[in-house]
Formats: C-alpha cells, sequence, structure tokens
C-alpha cells in the first residue's frame, strides 16, 4: 500500500523525539497509518470540515486525517513532549494544523473552529467518557460538533450503541440515542497498539441528530438516568427516591410502573420522566 504522506514513519517519529509511552496520560499509539487513514475515513467526508482532534500523540491520527482531507485539524495534547512532533506535521500541511497544548478537559476549542465540525479521537478512556457525556448534553442542541468518531474499550462502545434489556443498556446508550446516531464502524484487537493494552477496543461513530427524538431537559434527563442505573438491580421507585419525594407518582404519570428496574425503560418513557421530575 502507498504511504499516506511523505513524513517519517511513526516508529522512527516515536524514536526521534523520545515519546515513550506514558501510562498516566493512558498513552496507547497507533502506528499503522493505513489503520489511522481509515479511522478517518469512518468520520466522513472531511474535505470543507474542521476536526477536532483530542489526544494527537504522536500524531498517527492526525496525518490521516489530514491526508483524507480535512480542511484543518485543531488539536489539543496535554502531553507537551508531543509537540515538535506535532509542529513537522504543522510544517508538512502548512496553515492546516493548529496544535493547542493542554487539558482537553478544560479547553474550550470553539473560538478556534469554524463550522462544519467534525470530531476525531484516540483517548484514554476515562476523558473520553467525561468528554462524550459533555458533547451530548449542551443546553442546546444542535451541538456544533456535526458527528464524533471516537475510539474506547470494546466494552464501552457496546454500552454507547446498546438497546433496553441487554446488560450493556445504561446511561451511555440512552443519553447517545436521545441525540445521535451511534454505531460501531471498527473493532481492534489490542495488538493494533503500541504497548497494547489489557482489551479490545472499537471506534464508535456517532452523527448528530437535527433535534433530540423526545423533548427533556439534558440535565434532568442525564441526572434521572444516572441515578436509576446507578442501583440497577432495584426497583425505580427506590432506585429514584432521591430525585423526587413523590417520586411514585411521577413515574406513574410518564408511564412506568414504579416497580420496574431502569434497564427495562425505554428512552421515551425515561424523556417523559424527565419532563415530569422539571415540572415540579
Ligand atoms: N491519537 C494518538 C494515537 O492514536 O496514536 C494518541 C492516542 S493515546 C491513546 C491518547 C493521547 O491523549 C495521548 O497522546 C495523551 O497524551 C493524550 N491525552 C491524555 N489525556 C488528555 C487530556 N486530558 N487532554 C488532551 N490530551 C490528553
Amino acid at each position: 500500500m502507498p504511504a499516506i504522506d511523505d513524513l517519517p514513519p511513526l516508529r522512527e517519529v516515536i524514536a526521534t523525539h523520545g515519546l515513550s509511552a506514558r501510562k498516566s496520560l493512558g498513552q496507547n499509539f497507533l502506528l499503522d497509518l493505513n489503520l489511522t487513514a481509515r479511522i478517518a475515513r469512518v468520520a466522513g467526508d472531511l474535505t470543507g470540515c474542521d476536526v477536532l482532534e483530542i489526544g494527537p500523540g504522536p500524531g498517527g491520527l492526525t496525518r490521516g486525517l489530514l491526508s483524507e482531507g480535512a480542511r484543518r485539524v485543531l488539536a489539543i495534547e496535554k502531553d507537551r513532549r508531543c509537540q515538535p512532533a506535532l509542529a513537522e506535521i504543522a510544517e508538512r500541511y502548512p496553515g492546516r494544523l493548529e496544535v493547542i497544548e493542554g487539558d482537553a478537559l478544560e479547553i474550550d476549542p470553539l473560538s478556534h473552529l469554524t463550522p462544519p465540525i467534525r470530531i476525531a479521537a484516540n483517548l484514554p478512556y476515562n476523558v473520553g467518557t467525561e468528554l462524550l457525556v459533555r458533547w451530548l448534553t449542551p443546553p442546546e442542541w444542535p451541538p456544533f460538533w456535526e458527528s464524533l468518531t471516537l475510539m474506547f474499550q470494546r466494552e464501552v462502545a457496546e454500552r454507547i450503541v446498546a438497546t433496553p434489556g441487554s446488560k450493556a443498556y445504561g446511561r451511555l446508550a440512552l443519553l447517545a440515542s436521545w441525540r445521535a446516531e451511534a454505531r460501531i464502524a471498527l473493532n481492534l484487537p489490542p495488538e493494533a497498539f503500541t504497548p497494547p493494552p489489557k482489551v479490545s477496543s472499537a471506534v464508535v461513530h456517532l452523527t448528530a441528530l437535527p433535534e433530540p427524538r423526545y423533548p427533556a431537559d439534558p440535565k434532568v434527563l442525564e441526572r434521572t438516568v444516572a441515578m436509576a442505573f446507578n442501583q440497577r438491580r432495584k426497583m425505580l421507585r427506590a432506585a429514584l427516591k432521591g430525585l423526587a419525594p413523590d417520586i411514585e407518582d411521577r413515574l406513574i404519570a410518564a408511564g412506568i410502573k414504579p416497580t420496574d428496574r431502569a434497564e427495562t425503560i425505554g428512552l421515551e418513557q425515561f424523556c417523559a420522566l424527565a419532563r415530569n421530575v422539571a415540572a415540579k
């Protein structure tokens, strides 16, 4: 297969810049540029789009996004050691890569981006879940992004696309299906990464819906489903006791039996319950 660009192979980049992987930063790198270009293609047609990339590391996915035609990539990376490697990519693609050094959980990238915007990232698991929930729960909809293409531990990916009644069904599935279309686009074995993590991974692709499937306040919905699934084996009247003193009446008003458990309740009913709770 022809090389995706004329920059040095990633193993060489890592050796040149001394980028030994740090566990504390969740560093499991993708070094196969054909694979990173494939992940970039999952993100859709990037020509004419700004792409927000979180955690570019030595730049494998960044190079994939740029070679696949992204208009611009804005990359936020916490590890200062990666800056020289990323600067080489910026030089190869003049005016198309901006790098911000810092913590993606603390930086608001919006002023650096022009719509249409897509997001792509291979992130540590905890940061990825936190950002996904933030990107799915802004007060207004549609959000600033059109799609999210994110790497997760396979088990977390399955939670995002899960349906009611399954073991994986919970807060992530509900928030994802409320305002987006989500699918697993690629499964990756541990050996796809350097160093290999202990678990398999998957790339999840989410497309923002023009409007949520049912009306609800994002904060109230998030609190309701988080509480309901925190004690998923309990009946809802017990699990949601802290949500409202008259929770049984509210469950009934939303068409939910107070003796039901969270895993059997669909999105439409959870949204009805969130609306009822918000109306108190
Ligand atoms: N995207 C690269 C790749 O695919 O090879 C690196 C992936 S590695 C799993 C995760 C990257 O996210 C690392 O480069 C790490 O330094 C960075 N990172 C970790 N926490 C971060 C945070 N809070 N904000 C920004 N970057 C972060």
